[in-house]
């Protein structure tokens, strides 16, 4: 159950002014709880709070700041089950699939809690020339400072974390915005952080309307700009985003190639492609939207993977037997049923799936989508994939490229000279050998090229884009 109203966090305390952001339950459609709304006053208080606790934050020593990710570990634990069921209720996002990201947002807390005593430096070897002898370097990482984060609806715990615990386990302190839709999680981390001793201003969680969030990004007083969600918005913010520096984690229409050696291993392939291509609904920015397969095991995989789609249960995501719950909202599932509606009129047939009521869209397959179409260029973001033909590895790879963004690629294969050669050839942030693009855990750099994005989260490497290096040099005779 969810609490009748919730607060936000301005400068770690939890303000219960205007309630008047409805968070709707997105399966029943009604309204399950309503939420504090930050104006415009809250966020130039809240950067102007981080701007204070840059110093003591940045004073806490490591042992100190992991106390604090270690807390945060265990009262994640302990509230599990409400953090998940918050999670199935604002995100309509199925309950086995709310626990997974309960599970790894403890997972990224905790290895957050481990990098926070590893923020090292190194020695510089000056001397190169003669006239460096006797000079010697040392660098470390200072944190960079007040940083401003936006996280999106479809993971709403997890992608919050991936930038609160960074900030955390360095010294930052941040201000996040959370999805209007979906703001629940993140506010629960929020009280969770609001029990510990960190320094006033350390954290300031405050949902706001998209046309009252100009300071998140136009604010000099911000050091860092990390925003996770749509292309368009990600990079509208970056042009107005000024001095500071930006990390953008955006969207694709991600592929998988499946080889022509996989006849073996169909039934493992099928399994894996259609969780990538229909877990939460597909909008998931790694979700598999294009299926492309090698045309000596295409028919065999069609008509496994038609009998898996045909079988995932959609449904109330409150019950575990429940795979696909609703989208986001209706406008979204009108907006995906209208770009596979332009794609049949254009020659496009429906194999699996297709049925759309309300937000409840049916995991849906399709082949002969012209590549020139909507449901193939753009980002689906709903539970439809495509399947499509290939005879050349080569042109498989090729396909793969044609396309704006960059996320993550999955190559089903037993070459390893095929594994090298797509890992050296894919344009994007990460090849995945043997599995679908959709994998993905919490320590691994993740990121995008093209219009996928900017940069690279996974804790270690977002602790390296929230802290800057320092020198020092020593002449040391
Ligand atoms: P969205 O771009 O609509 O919203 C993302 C966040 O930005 C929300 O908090 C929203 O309120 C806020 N926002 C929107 N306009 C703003 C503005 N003008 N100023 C300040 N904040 C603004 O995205 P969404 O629908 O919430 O999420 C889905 C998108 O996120 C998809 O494109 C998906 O691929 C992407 N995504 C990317 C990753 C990744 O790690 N690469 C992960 C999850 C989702």
């Amino acid at each position: 159950m969810l609490k009748e109203a919730y607060p936000y966090y301005l400068a770690n305390q939890a303000v219960f002014a205007n309630t008047d952001l409805e968070v709707t339950d997105k399966y029943s459609g009604k309204v399950a709880t309503r939420v504090a709304l930050a104006d415009a006053k809250a966020i130039d208080q809240a950067i102007g709070a981080a701007v204070t606790a840059t110093k003591p934050l940045r004073e806490m020593a490591p042992f100190q700041r992991q106390a604090v990710l270690e807390h945060c570990v265990a009262r994640f634990r302990q509230r599990f089950d409400e953090l998940a069921e918050a999670l199935c209720i604002e995100a309509g996002k199925p309950i086995n699939d709310s626990k997974g990201e309960v599970t790894r947002l403890i997972d990224t807390f905790r290895v957050a809690a481990e990098e926070s005593v590893r923020v090292d430096g190194e020695i510089v070897n000056l001397e190169i020339s003669a006239r460096a002898k006797g000079y010697q370097g040392f660098s470390k990482r200072v944190p960079i400072g007040p940083c401003s984060f936006i996280s999106p609806f479809n993971f709403p715990l997890n992608l919050a974390a991936h930038k609160v615990a960074p900030a955390l386990a360095v010294g930052c302190p941040f201000v996040l915005k959370p999805a209007s839709r979906t703001p629940i999680g993140a506010l629960i981390i929020g009280e969770v952080l609001a029990e510990t001793d960190l320094p006033k201003g350390a954290f300031s969680i405050l949902p706001a309307h998209r046309d009252g969030a100009d300071l998140f990004t136009v604010d000099e007083r911000f050091k860092l700009l990390s925003f996770t969600g749509s292309p368009a918005v990600g990079w509208d913010l970056k042009a107005k985003a000024g001095k500071k520096k930006v990390v953008l984690e955006l969207g694709g229409n991600a592929a998988a190639i499946v080889d022509r050696d996989q006849g073996a291993r169909l039934d493992y392939v099928v399994e894996r492609l259609a969780f990538g291509a229909y877990y939460q609904s597909g909008q998931s920015c790694i979700g598999v939207q294009r299926i492309l397969v090698h045309e000596s095991v295409y028919d065999a995989l069609r008509s496994k993977l038609i009998a898996k789609v045909r079988s995932l249960k959609m449904g109330d995501p409150k019950d575990p037997n429940t795979f696909v719950g609703p989208m986001i909202s209706v406008s979204e599932s009108k907006r995906l049923s209208g770009w596979m509606d332009a794609a049949v009129r254009a020659g496009a047939t429906i194999v699996a799936g297709g049925k759309v009521d309300g937000a409840m869209f049916e995991a849906t397959l399709l082949e002969d989508v012209g590549r020139d179409q909507d449901l193939y260029r753009k980002e689906a973001f709903g539970p439809v994939a495509i399947l499509e033909k290939f005879t050349s590895f080569e042109d498989a790879l090729a396909r793969v490229n044609d396309s704006d963004f960059g996320l993550q690629a999955g190559v089903f294969t037993d070459s390893l000279a095929h594994a090298h050669r797509a890992w050296d050839e894919l344009e994007v942030g990460g090849v995945i050998i043997g599995d679908v693009p959709s994998f993905r855990v919490d320590n691994m750099p993740y990121g995008g090229v093209k219009d996928s994005g900017l940069g690279r989260e996974g804790i270690r490497y977002a602790i390296e884009d929230m802290t800057e290096l320092r020198l020092m040099v020593v002449r040391k005779t």
